[in-house]
């Protein structure tokens, strides 16, 4: 089964490697977006989700199962 890769902010699914693959994140195709976390999904769910105009909503809760953004590792109070 085709896997493919979807975009968080636009759902498109043009999506590539950033600068080759050396940053380990993606770059959207169609809104530019980049970083590293990215939806994937087989082929034919992301076709059935998109024909019932349900891509968007299955985005939104990808993202709240997402970590929180890692912590900078020092804080800003912490530097002289
Ligand atoms: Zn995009």
């Amino acid at each position: 089964m085709t896997r493919v890769l979807v975009c968080p902010v636009c759902g498109s699914n043009e999506i590539e490697l950033d600068s080759g693959g050396y940053t380990g994140k993606y770059m959207c195709k169609e809104c530019g977006y980049v970083g590293s976390f990215i939806i994937e999904m087989s082929e034919s769910e992301y076709r059935e989700l998109k024909e019932a105009g349900e891509l968007e909503r299955f985005i939104n809760e990808k993202k709240k199962e997402l970590p929180k953004e890692k912590k900078p590792e020092k804080y800003p109070y912490e530097n002289p």
